[in-house]
C-alpha cells in the first residue's frame, strides 16, 4: 500500500472511531442509568445525517419512553436496540408528519414481538387542520376505511396485535396534565403554541431529574418556562435562523427566544434539535447568541446522540 493511500486508510479509521464514542447508543442502547437517545435530530426536510425528530428515554438499559416518531427515526429507533416489548408510552407533541409518521412502521414492527401488554399512546387534541389523537389514529388504522386498517387490532387489541391505550391531552392547556406515572418517573405535558398547530411539550421527572421535551414551539409561553424550570436537560427544536421570516418565527422559537427560555428556567443543560438547513448555515451565529445569554452547557444534537443524567441529590 502506498504511503499516502495508508495515511488515509489511518484518518478514515480515527474518524469512524471519534464517531462510534460520539454516539454511544448505537446498537447497545444508552449505558448511563438514566439517558436520553436522540433518533432524529432533523426536521421535515430530507437530510443526509439527520432523521426528523425522535427521541428515547432509556432506564438501566431499557428504552422506556418514546416522544415523537417523524420520517426516519424508525430507523434509528431500529439502529438504537430499543425494544418494542420494553416501552412504556408513545408520547406525540403534535401531528405534524416530522413528527408523528413513522408510526405504523413501529406498530407493524412492534407485530413481530412478544409484548402482551397494551401500549399507551399520548397525543394532543384537535384544532383546524389537525385531528384529535383519535382521529390521527382512527385515520391509520381504522378498519376498513384506515390507510392501514390491516393494523386496527392496534385500536381494539384484537387480531393478536395489543391495544393502543389512548390518552388524547388538551393542547390548550396552561397547567401541566400528568401523562404517566410509574414507580421510577412522572410524564406530564403542557400546551405550547406552535403557530396554528396544536402541540405538547413534555416532561419527564425521573427522580431527581428533570427532562423537557419542547416539541415544536415558538417561545411565545411564559408557561413553558415554568414548566421546564430547573431542566437538568431540555431538548429544544431550533428549525430557524435569526433572521426568519414572520411565517417560520410564529411557528418556530428564535434562538435569542431560545437563549431567554433556557436563561429564565435556569436549565442545565440546553439541546438544540430539530435542526433544519436554515438553522444548520446559521448555527454559529445562533450559538452565538444563545451563548451570550445563558450560560448552562450548551450541545447540538445528532442523530444517536446519548445523554446521559447523573442523579443530583438536591
Ligand atoms: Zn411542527
Amino acid at each position: 500500500m502506498r504511503e499516502s493511500k495508508r495515511w488515509r486508510l489511518a484518518a478514515l479509521l480515527l474518524i469512524l472511531a471519534s464517531f462510534g464514542a460520539g454516539s454511544s447508543g448505537a446498537a447497545n442502547g444508552c449505558q448511563a442509568p438514566i439517558a436520553v437517545q436522540v433518533l432524529g435530530s432533523g426536521g421535515p426536510e430530507a437530510q443526509q445525517e439527520r432523521a426528523s425528530a425522535g427521541y428515547l428515554l432509556w432506564l438501566e438499559g431499557k428504552a422506556r419512553v418514546l416522544v415523537d416518531l417523524g420520517g426516519g427515526s424508525f430507523a434509528r429507533y431500529g439502529a438504537s436496540g430499543a425494544r418494542f416489548t420494553d416501552l412504556d408510552l408513545i408520547a406525540l407533541t403534535h401531528l405534524h408528519a416530522d413528527h408523528a409518521t413513522d408510526l405504523p412502521a413501529l406498530l407493524k414492527s412492534g407485530y413481530f414481538s412478544q409484548r402482551s401488554r397494551a401500549l399507551p399512546i399520548a397525543g394532543p387534541t384537535g384544532g383546524g387542520d389537525y385531528p384529535d389523537l383519535e382521529g390521527y389514529l382512527q385515520g391509520l388504522f381504522a378498519a376498513r376505511t384506515g390507510a392501514f386498517g390491516y393494523l386496527a387490532g392496534y385500536l381494539d387489541g384484537s387480531d393478536g396485535l395489543v391495544r393502543l391505550e389512548r390518552r388524547t391531552l388538551e393542547a390548550d392547556s396552561r397547567e401541566p396534565i400528568l401523562v404517566l406515572e410509574t414507580d421510577d418517573y412522572r410524564i406530564r405535558a403542557i400546551g405550547v403554541t406552535h403557530g396554528p398547530v396544536p402541540a405538547l411539550a413534555y416532561r419527564i421527572d425521573v427522580g431527581d431529574q428533570r427532562i423537557v421535551f419542547s416539541g415544536d414551539l415558538n417561545g411565545d409561553d411564559p408557561w413553558f418556562v415554568d414548566f421546564a424550570h430547573d431542566a437538568d436537560l431540555l431538548i429544544m427544536d431550533h428549525a430557524v435562523p435569526e433572521q426568519a421570516g414572520a411565517v417560520a418565527a410564529r411557528l418556530h422559537a428564535l434562538p435569542s427566544e431560545i437563549a431567554e427560555i433556557a436563561k429564565a428556567a435556569e436549565v442545565k443543560h440546553l439541546v438544540l434539535s430539530h435542526l433544519m438547513r436554515r438553522s444548520e448555515r446559521a448555527l454559529d451565529d445562533s450559538l452565538a447568541r444563545i451563548h451570550a445569554v445563558y450560560q448552562g452547557e450548551l450541545s447540538v444534537a445528532s442523530d444517536l446522540d446519548c445523554f446521559g443524567l447523573e442523579p443530583r441529590g438536591r
